[in-house]
């Protein structure tokens, strides 16, 4: 197979560990066109069909990504700074345990106090976002760190109603 000295100049751009590969390639799909020369026009061509391809594979990946938000109790957030719930999160605990390592954390927020005045907005806002499931803090369940949050079977129907998965706690 032979190459234009303009198409073997563009070649030598492509990353050297992946350069035989893509001169391979090339010469691949040349043939199957019944050519025996490269033209830079047939470099760029292969180089275009593998953005698009690795642009495709990208979209793909970001779309298996899960993603995540945390509500947590606003009282209890003037004393607790969420460093457990984020620990869980980043190592695969308790409750996140059964997400892979693509998972994303969106979205980290107090409910803006009783009886969860400010969660209505945020989740619309999150699900613009495309979050998969929030998750309520385990300072909003637990009954004897803390108050058991009164209002948490609204928040939970609130929720519901828009069609959001919920898992219920975090560290706990
Ligand atoms: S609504 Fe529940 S979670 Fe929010 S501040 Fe009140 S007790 Fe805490």
């Amino acid at each position: 197979m032979e190459w234009k000295p303009d198409a073997l100049k563009e070649l030598e751009k492509v990353p050297e560990h992946v350069r035989s590969m893509a001169k391979m390639g090339i010469e691949t799909a040349i043939e199957k066109k019944g050519k025996n020369i490269v033209s830079i026009e047939d470099v760029n061509e292969a180089a275009l069909q593998f953005r698009a391809l690795m642009g495709k594979e990208e979209k793909e990946a970001e779309a298996k990504t899960t993603k995540i938000a945390v509500i947590r109790c606003d009282i209890v957030s003037e004393t607790c700074p969420g460093v457990a719930c984020f620990k869980a999160f980043n190592k695969r605990k308790v409750h996140f345990e059964q997400y892979g390592k693509d998972a994303e954390m969106i979205g980290f927020f107090t409910c803006g106090g009783c009886p969860g005045r400010r969660i209505f907005r945020l989740v619309d806002s999150l699900m613009k976002h495309d979050v998969d499931v929030i998750h309520l803090s385990s300072c909003m369940l637990l009954e004897k760190s803390y108050a058991k949050c009164p209002h948490i079977e609204e928040i939970k129907q609130m929720i519901a109603n828009k069609g959001v998965k919920i898992v219920e706690g975090t560290h706990h």
